[in-house]
């Protein structure tokens, strides 16, 4: 695991509970962090975005834990937007961020 994301695989990222249930990693967003304890990325499973009442927080390093593949993109420091489908392990990455 890179130096780097030892500083910070303690932030906090938000994901959908589905996630948290067990669900496979389907998208993740970054956009700027609103504090110094947070990431700014975001993991869905794929359900719509924005529904904060069913976010929970974790860190990084326990989103790590779950789904490895997303280690190299998480040191983006840049707003970026990453989805794959459910067949693909490969992820795609965007720079703009259109959730619609
Ligand atoms: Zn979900």
């Amino acid at each position: 695991m890179s130096e780097n994301f030892e500083l910070i695989k303690y932030s906090g990222a938000i994901l959908c509970k589905h996630i948290a249930d067990g669900a496979t990693i389907q998208i993740a967003i970054k956009t700027e962090p609103v504090c110094a304890e947070d990431s700014g990325w975001q993991f869905l499973c794929g359900c719509d975005v924005g529904d904060d009442s069913e976010g929970k927080i974790w860190n990084l390093k326990e989103v790590i834990d779950i789904e490895p593949s997303l280690l190299p993109y998480l040191l983006c420091e840049e707003e970026c937007y990453l989805v794959r489908d459910s067949n693909s392990k490969e992820w795609k990455k965007y720079n703009d961020i259109d959730t619609t």
